[in-house]
């Protein structure tokens, strides 16, 4: 059996250091520090979504956010009182009904999103909140930055919605360079702009996910949406943020294989001398394979060794309790071999923590925090 292992010294070591960083660039005119916005979505990344959100909740979070009807439901059920905001449009009437009765924040994404919502809030006698989303060159869901009249007219033609905030996405803030994010940026501001002009009130604004709070402090507006950051594993680099969630387990066979001998699905590996293997009851299943620390050497080894072997997970390593081992052969969806040759210490049973990308952890594996 595996287990997903969760630090919650790590994780408060996290939560405190985004709190302390909210607060950079003091408080707004009315007294107000940035709000954090807890992205929760794909099961908290994977850190199991309700006690992950009940963990924030204890940490001072009172605003969260998810992706999908499903995760806010969830999340009620569960008994989390705090506000939620679904990111996601949504576009089904039922659905919608089901989101107001749970008190779920609902985003606005285009005309159509409007005025369905707009003719159930008149019907119910309601006035739902709502956030705005602007797509400034993502192009998924939102009111394109070019149409702000569109935005204008939606916002008229639907007085029963209550703005709590606009919002929109970087594509790219963990790269390197700032160019698309900052354009991505002035083109939502050009937005907000032509509301002001228009004396509509809008609430709080926010477009940083955790990249672009790490890398940007300007851009940090009223709210910032963290996600990754709480778990020290953005993209394009953690900012000193503690890595959580690691894959206890124990080794389920070791042995000696001779020269030449074959290891795993499509024959891509032979041993070049005898090899002291050892397999682990890890794979694809458990988001081996697919990041981090693979990736890195993965990078180096498309250098190396071209495209194919990189396919064929050749040079992928494994990070298992601090120390790292090379992958022998293909990694399947529920076993991976690796190379311990010389290796004394390591015995069958022996209980092992991996590194693993926790996003992609079968749900049906338990989540400890401790
Ligand atoms: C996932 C997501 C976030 C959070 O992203 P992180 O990089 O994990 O912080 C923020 N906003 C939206 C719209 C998202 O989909």
């Amino acid at each position: 059996m595996k287990t997903l292992l969760i630090s919650k010294k790590d994780l408060s070591y996290n939560v405190e250091k985004i709190k302390q960083m909210v607060r950079r660039n003091g408080p707004d005119d009315q007294g107000n520090y940035v709000k954090i916005i807890a992205v929760v979505k794909g099961n908290a990344y994977g850190l199991g979504l309700v006690e992950f959100t009940k963990f924030l909740s204890q940490k001072g979070i009172d605003f969260f956010a998810v992706a999908s009807p499903e995760e806010a439901i969830e999340l009620r059920k569960a008994g989390i009182e705090a506000e939620i905001l679904l990111l996601s449009p949504v576009c089904l009437q039922t659905e919608i009904e089901t989101l107001l009765e749970n008190n779920i924040i609902l985003t606005i994404s285009s005309k159509e999103s409007a005025e369905m919502l707009e003719q159930i809030a008149v019907k119910k006698e309601l006035q739902p909140k709502v956030h705005l989303k602007i797509d400034t060159g993502f192009g998924r869901y939102g009111f394109l930055y070019q149409k702000p009249e569109e935005v204008l007219s939606t916002i008229k033609e639907c007085p029963h919605l209550e703005i709590q905030g606009v919002f929109s996405h970087f594509s790219e803030s963990f790269s390197q360079k700032p160019k698309w994010t900052e354009e991505q940026l002035n083109r939502f501001l050009s937005v907000i702009e032509v509301l002001k002009l228009n004396e509509i009130s809008y609430g709080m604004l926010h477009i940083s996910n955790s990249s672009a709070f790490l890398r940007y402090p300007t851009m940090d507006l009223n709210a910032v949406r963290i996600g990754s950051a709480f778990t020290g594993r953005t993209i394009g680099g953690n900012f000193g943020l503690k890595k959580i969630g690691k894959l206890k387990t124990n080794i389920s066979e070791i042995k000696n294989l001779p020269k030449g001998y074959n290891i795993g699905y499509g024959n891509t590996y032979q041993t070049k001398k005898e090899t002291k293997i050892a397999v682990l009851p890890i794979g694809h299943s458990d988001g081996f394979g697919i990041d981090g620390i693979e990736q890195k050497f993965k990078m180096i080894s498309k250098i190396k060794m071209g495209i194919k072997n990189i396919i064929r997970n050749q040079n992928t390593k494994v990070e298992m309790d601090g120390k790292i081992y090379s992958v022998l052969g293909q990694i399947g969806m529920y076993h991976t071999v690796i190379d311990i040759t010389g290796n004394e210490n390591l015995k069958v049973g022996q209980e092992v923590e991996i590194e693993v990308r926790t996003v992609y952890i079968d749900n049906r594996i338990e989540r400890q925090y401790r």
